[in-house]
């Protein structure tokens, strides 16, 4: 590959060579013509001269003078002089012998000038065995009769003398203009690539990272405002590396500062960015650059990655893990086509929720034996006692029976959360739970008179259940529905929808007002205190229904209004 001085250099100098080729060969061309050109009419004028010296010897036929005035007029003007009579024989001859001579009618230059024209031409001499330049004219009598033809003639050698000096001369100049041309576009197409040059090394440090490169250049022309441009971008690049470099160490204090493993994966899965936290949950090093396949073993977070990089989308999981529980929470940055996900752990919030749950179940189980005992002694006491006493002991009977209620619904609570998701799964047939169900609640649907419908859609499939806990569920809405339904109809529904189990709870009893419906599914809660305990309610029914659904990895959700009814709807995963 050529520079861009040995380009320029090397084209000017090819240019200049070209010129003066061209110079030299034009040159050369011209000379010679016009030399040949001056050179003939000489000889021309000079054979007008000879012929008014010979025609008077011609005529009178006087050769031997004829011969000797051709030799004085030689020596004076150094031209072959030679003399022809028209037959082509030669009468004098300057030069040579007139009796070796040959005939010389066949002669180009002769012939012409017998025809009454100037004969020219440059050829071979045979009598002088050299190259010659002719000039012929025909010599008149009176009677306009060619009575003879005079010819003049040179060396062509001493031509060529003359004009080889002259374009020796032009050859010498042009050597020289194509020297000092040669040194001109030398210092021509330095200054034209050095401030190149500099550039070039000036923008290969900065690319190397170097921004204290500076270009020193006083040309007033296009590139020096080149290299002023360079400097001032090499100082912008400078500030915005620095500002870059700052936020990003920024952003990396404050991420390897974060509680939570976080980490950035492409939409392959490659990991873009970790922090150690991350590294020390996985128990992994130097884990940038490669697939969460290959680092991640454990079964469950390994198909929450997976989810999140075929799916997409945002998602949150608690996965437990055999010496940890943590929180994933991951989402897709479309614009980025990137996937964040945080790993929390919260095995200590476990802990605490696990000895929180601990001590309710251990303080209900022992609750339950005493209470059970108290409840028996008030039986017995009730039939021994008078009637004021006995009111009093109704009293304590109901408190009782709401304490053991209480304790019953907290135990079916705990139970159901220590075993997570540990349910005990088989096929269950919808029309089994619903008719257990009914059979439980018909009484009490018969004395508060209220109407009853219930309808479970035509090829229902058999579903996989704990039946025991989905009986619960329905047992809890159904009771709640009579609870707090005063007239007007009951109605369960069970359907098929959207590949789920659908499962609606429909009353028209009071309804629950909005504030309220958020917080329904907590412990403890109720709309009105009074009301619930009075009907025996704890608080606990729907905590427990929403807990047994999201162990199937189901939704539950309501529908109210206050003086209308209300309709619980349960959304089942259909497996099968
Ligand atoms: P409770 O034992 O008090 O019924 P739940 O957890 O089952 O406790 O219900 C919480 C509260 O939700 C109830 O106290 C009641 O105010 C309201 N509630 C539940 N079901 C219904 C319903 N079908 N109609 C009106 N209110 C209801």
């Amino acid at each position: 590959m050529f520079s861009i001085f040995q380009k320029i250099f090397g084209g000017f100098l090819l240019g200049i060579l070209l010129l003066s080729s061209l110079i030299l060969y034009f040159s050369y061309q011209t000379i010679e013509s016009d030399y040949h050109e001056n050179l003939e009419l000489q000889l021309d004028n000079l054979n007008h001269i000879v012929i008014l010296k010979v025609k008077e010897l011609v005529q009178q036929k006087d050769y031997k003078k004829l011969d000797s005035i051709v030799n004085v007029m030689d020596d004076q003007i150094n031209t072959r002089i030679t003399i022809i009579a028209p037959d082509g024989v030669v009468l004098a001859d300057s030069r040579h012998n007139t009796a070796t001579m040959e005939n010389h009618s066949d002669r180009p230059e002769i012939i012409k000038a017998m025809n009454g024209n100037s004969g020219r031409s440059l050829r071979y001499s045979s009598t002088l065995k050299s190259e010659m330049l002719y000039q012929a004219l025909p010599v008149y009598n009176e009677k306009k009769q060619i009575i003879a033809v005079s010819r003049v003639s040179l060396l062509s050698e001493k031509v060529y003398n003359l004009i080889n000096k002259i374009t020796q001369r032009i050859f010498n100049t042009t050597v020289i203009v194509f020297l000092f041309s040669i040194i001109g576009i030398w210092f021509f197409s330095r200054s034209l690539t050095n401030p190149i040059k500099k550039l070039a090394q000036a923008s290969k440090k900065v690319a190397t990272g170097d921004f204290s490169t500076f270009v020193d250049m006083n040309n007033k022309d296009e590139i020096g405002d080149l290299a002023l441009n360079f400097n001032y971008m090499v100082k912008r690049i400078e500030t915005l590396f620095t500002e870059v470099t700052a936020s990003k160490e920024q952003m990396d204090n404050l991420i390897n500062s974060l509680q939570e493993g976080f980490v950035v994966l492409d939409s392959e899965g490659v990991i873009l960015y970790n922090n150690r936290e991350f590294e020390d949950i996985l128990e992994a090093n130097y884990v940038k650059g490669q697939n969460f396949e290959d680092i991640i073993s454990e079964k469950t977070l390994l198909k929450f990655f997976r989810k999140m990089v075929n799916k997409k989308g945002s998602r949150i999981k608690e996965i437990d893990l055999p010496d940890k529980y943590l929180l994933c929470s991951g989402k897709y940055i479309e614009s980025n086509d990137e996937i964040i996900i945080l790993l929390h752990d919260i095995t200590d919030i476990k802990e605490l929720e696990k000895i929180k749950r601990d001590i309710v179940a251990n303080v209900s189980h022992e609750l339950r034996t005493p209470l059970t005992a108290i409840k028996g002694f008030i039986e017995t006491l009730e039939d021994e006692v008078d009637d004021k006493a006995r009111y009093y002991v109704s009293i304590v009977k109901r408190h009782t029976d709401r304490l053991i209620n209480i304790v019953k619904d907290l135990l079916v609570l705990s139970e159901i959360e220590e075993a997570g998701t540990k349910l005990v799964l088989k096929d269950v047939n919808f029309n089994d739970i619903l008719e257990n169900v009914t059979k439980i609640y018909e009484p009490k649907i018969k004395e508060k008179n209220l109407s009853f419908e219930c309808h479970i859609e035509k090829d229902f499939p058999i579903l996989k259940l704990d039946m025991f806990k989905i009986e619960q569920v329905m047992i809890n809405l159904f009771d709640n529905a009579i609870k707090y339904t005063d007239t007007g109809s009951i109605s369960i529904n069970v359907s098929k929808v959207n590949g789920e189990a659908l499962i609606e709870v429909e009353d028209t009893g009071i309804g629950i007002p909005s504030d309220d419906r958020k917080r329904i599914f907590e412990r403890f809660y109720t709309v009105d205190k009074s009301r619930s305990r009075k009907l025996g309610g704890t608080g606990l029914g729907l905590s427990i229904v929403k807990h047994i659904i999201l162990a199937h990895n189901g939704k539950i959700t309501l529908k109210s209004m206050p003086g209308k009814g209300t309709k619980f709807i349960i959304r089942l995963p259909v497996i099968t």
